[in-house]
């Protein structure tokens, strides 16, 4: 098989890892190497159901020796399979990378042989393209399960971010779906990352004070960083029956222990016949997207997981944001007066965001804040607006500040395949690597 018939089959077999976006790393350009990665994120673009998309994202092979129910590469299928030699896709990321197509790379894998064979092949890959042609731009790696710790090790010092897939949200869920792997060799890798990143960064806390003592560990000028933008993982939703009240606690303590940069959310999209899945073919993405939201909640927002969800009522609402339904449910906590709250009160209000709250803190300072300086800060004041006061007067007249008048209002359900984005721009199933989004 040619180059390119392998990128066409691989390529489109990654479209199922939706663990990409920014970068989250700064690197400069430099003389006589080629490439550089910004944090505000590497060249990407999206599918029509909102997923993210990052060129060249790929599989370093679709053999596989493991049997997910839920994959199109399991061992089971009768798929056609190849794979890449490291040279060849080295060479490719950077033809690609010179023409301009792509900021960086997204590198997954099935299993070919075993887990450690795969990963010696994906870091033979990386080397070349770090080593030899002196690539400075962004590589995110999936990490095997089951790979070895010097293995990964090795692989952490060549990507930018590494991800172990969670895959599913229980261990029962895991062993039902996914019979070669298993919660432990799922977790130690995220674990031996972790503190992979967190050595690396203390080393270097200490080499910049110049401490004298540490000078034998001191790393050769240079020396790459530990997976320097973080580790993400990533869950199938829809697939098993966890609830969303499961999902989002473990999200949450996956944030708190892991220290993940990410958790992605990829909604049950049927591509094998298997009596241990769901039979039919609805795609949660109303759900996922809600959980996303929920997920952005906890990450910027200071929410924790037990306010936007309990046991009792363990989905999120599909016709509000998670946000907005906190917010009606806690009206005791509103109206507040945008001209004296605390940020962290302003971060609560529906319609406005961590910059919108930013500005208003900023230009209070300087003048007394109405609906007319309020849109001008960027709120979303026509849903904010039921939940404050302007120089002490209600803005939300014309409305019962009740639950249910608040919930008429605010609920925005979301027609699936075309949030986000993509309003209005609706293609059938997930993009290819080799479809159009215009
Ligand atoms: S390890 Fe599982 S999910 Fe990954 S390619 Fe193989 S069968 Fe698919």
């Amino acid at each position: 098989m040619d180059t390119t018939a392998k990128l066409a089959l691989l390529a489109d077999a990654a479209k199922y890892d939706v663990a990409c976006t920014s970068s989250g790393i700064d690197r400069d350009a430099r003389m006589g190497a080629l490439g550089n990665a910004t944090a505000a994120g590497i060249c990407h673009s999206f599918s029509a159901d909102g997923r993210c998309i990052t060129l060249l994202k790929v599989l370093f092979t679709n053999v596989c020796v493991f049997d997910c129910a839920y994959c199109a590469s399991r061992c089971s299928n009768d798929v056609p399979r190849t794979s890449f030699r490291p040279r060849e896709l080295a060479d490719l990321t950077m033809e690609f990378y010179r023409r301009n197509y792509i900021e960086g790379l997204f590198l997954s894998s099935g299993v070919l042989k075993s887990p450690d064979y795969t990963t010696e092949r994906i870091i033979e890959c990386l080397r070349i393209l770090r080593e030899e042609y002196g690539f400075r731009g962004y590589i995110h790696a999936k990490a095997v399960p089951g790979t070895s710790s010097d293995l990964l090790a090795a692989l952490g010092l060549l990507a930018d971010r590494i991800s172990v897939n969670m895959e599913l949200p229980s261990s029962e869920s895991l062993a039902l779906l996914c019979p070669n792997k298993t919660r432990d060799s799922i977790v130690a890798p995220m674990r031996q990352i972790r503190e992979g990143i967190a050595e690396d960064r203390d080393t270097r806390a200490l080499m910049r004070r110049d401490a004298c003592y540490m000078a034998q560990r001191r790393p050769a000028r240079k020396t790459r960083a530990f997976a320097p933008a973080g580790q993400s993982t990533q869950m199938i939703i829809g697939a098993t029956p966890e609830t969303d009240f499961q999902i989002l606690n473990l999200s949450s303590s996956l944030y708190k222990t892991m220290h993940m940069k990410r958790v992605f959310f990829s909604a049950y999209l049927s591509v094998n016949e298997d009596g241990r899945l769901p039979q039919g073919n609805a795609v949660q993405l109303d759900r996922e997207h809600r959980l996303y939201q929920a997920d952005w909640l906890m990450r910027f927002y200071k929410f924790d997981a037990a306010e936007l969800i309990d046991e009792g009522q363990p989905f999120l609402a599909t016709d509000i944001d998670p946000k907005a339904n906190w917010a009606i449910n806690h009206l005791d906590r509103f109206p507040i007066e945008v001209n004296t709250a605390p940020y962290e009160e302003l971060l609560r209000v529906p319609g406005i965001g961590v910059r919108g709250a930013k500005a208003i803190v900023g230009a209070r300072r300087a003048t007394a804040l109405g609906e007319a300086e309020l849109r001008k800060l960027g709120v979303a004041y026509k849903r904010a607006r039921f939940f404050i006061t302007c120089r002490g007067r209600y803005q939300g007249h014309g409305t019962r500040f009740d639950k249910e008048s608040l919930h008429a209002q605010l609920a925005a359900p979301i027609q699936a395949g075309s949030h986000g984005r993509r309003s209005g721009k609706v293609l059938a199933g997930q993009m290819s690597l080799f479809d159009g989004i215009g």
